[in-house]
């Protein structure tokens, strides 16, 4: 899809050895073969309630053992109070939220897994903010054949380090941020020869995160919408939806790409900056970042080429909000959509806001925003978005003084 070098599927499993870690790997397909053999309709009639029914187009061999958690196929919601709220037309919130670990990252840890599996793969290892963590220790539990080594920073919210010791993983609580993580896992997986699942790095991460760009196309009856918002750290997950999107428009299975609309923390803008700027990947350099919103807190984005290649080609963005603007669209989503996001997945619809503020998107633009993680990810920030329920004695009559002061009764 892009220019550049090529190499056979088992060539290699991390990035090109020429161009370093910019060098992120696009899986390619056959396109021709995929549309001799393939039918939209069949997979509109298949069974198969998670992203397995887009096996075909997953790089797996089609009769490989695959993990067992049930990961995908997630709810898109018409969110019409939502879209009125916010002067648009028609909105679709994509809960992510409800996959089995709580998070989209569920994705792309059951794809390199099931590669685990297919090349029987002991250990494979990840540095994670926290949800790829819970993901891949998901993922792995209940497979005797694959052990799961997680890296963390030492402050990740609670939640998201209780996930992987319950399901089992050998879990490294790192001191230092994501990024010191990160090269520490690297360092680790090259020393002892485990399988990286490191975004950016796999691509069979990019592969796997694709499936919700496939699901949203199939849920709108197998058509793009104008535009797809999503937040953004490393930028995996925005480059694994455009990789989506790419896919399908190859097999003439959709008309269009939708726009991509990234969303960054302000406290954690590389890659807004970066596109703002005009600047090329390989003038990316780390820095401090500081937001509330844990898993789009990326110093150094892994997938930055990926990421930027994806908002340029789809025509769209990038936006930035405050971690105040995303802490008060945590109870919005939940009041107008039931829906309830993390932080770092609220700030997708913050963005929406902001995008149309800076008149970047029109009201009138079909919107979908993925919502890509549970909100009981993080209760700590959930109750800072919300005011404290009191409690009362057990007492009718204050029950009714408390209906009475809020114009209840
Ligand atoms: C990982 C994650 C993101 C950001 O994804 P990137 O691939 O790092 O850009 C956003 N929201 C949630 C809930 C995540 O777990």
């Amino acid at each position: 899809m892009v220019g550049g070098c090529r190499f056979a599927p088992d060539e290699l499993d991390y990035t090109c050895p020429q161009h370093g870690e910019l060098g992120t790997l696009d899986i390619v397909y056959d396109y021709a073969a995929l549309r001799a053999r393939l039918d939209r309709d069949a997979i509109s009639g298949c069974q198969i309630a998670n992203h397995w029914r887009y096996l075909p187009l997953l790089p797996l061999v089609p009769d490989s053992q695959l993990p067992p958690l049930s990961v995908g196929w997630t709810p898109l919601y018409r969110a019409q109070r939502l879209a009125k709220k916010l002067g648009m037309q028609r909105i679709w919130v994509k809960d992510e939220g409800l996959n089995p670990t709580g998070s989209l990252k569920d994705r792309a840890s059951s794809v390199v897994v099931a590669r685990a599996l297919q090349e029987a793969i002991a250990v494979v290892a990840t540095a994670s903010t926290g949800n790829a963590a819970a993901a891949l220790a998901g993922v792995g539990a209940g497979l005797e054949q694959v052990e799961v080594v997680i890296f963390v920073p030492h402050d990740a919210p609670p939640a998201k380090i209780a996930q992987p010791l319950v399901y089992g993983a050998q879990v490294f609580l790192v001191e230092g941020s994501y990024d010191d993580a990160y090269e520490l896992c690297t360092q680790a997986c090259a020393e002892f020869g485990w399988y990286s699942r490191n975004t950016g790095v796999n691509p069979f991460t990019t592969e796997g995160k694709k499936t919700v760009a496939l699901e949203i196309a199939e849920q709108l009856g197998w058509r793009a919408p104008d535009v797809v918002a999503v937040s953004v750290g490393d930028g995996s997950i925005i480059s694994g939806i455009y990789k989506g999107f790419y896919d399908l428009l190859q097999l003439g299975w959709i008309d269009k790409l939708p726009r991509l609309l990234g969303v960054q923390a302000e406290g954690s803008a590389v890659l807004a900056d970066a596109w703002r700027a005009g600047l090329a990947p390989a003038k990316i350099t780390r820095r401090a970042v500081s937001t509330s919103a844990d898993s789009i807190a990326a110093e150094l984005p892994r997938d930055r080429s990926k990421a930027i290649r994806a908002v340029r080609a789809s025509q769209g963005a990038f936006v930035t909000v405050s971690d105040a603007q995303i802490v008060e669209t945590i109870p919005l989503l939940g009041r107008l959509c039931g829906v309830f996001a993390e932080p770092a997945a609220a700030a997708a619809t913050a963005g929406v806001k902001q995008a149309l503020a800076e008149g970047i998107i029109d009201p009138d633009a079909e919107t979908c925003i993925v919502s890509t993680g549970n909100g009981l990810k993080d209760i700590a920030r959930a109750r800072e978005s919300v005011a404290a329920a009191r409690p009362i004695p057990v007492d009718i009559d204050v029950v009714r003084a408390r209906l009475e002061e809020i114009g209840l009764l």
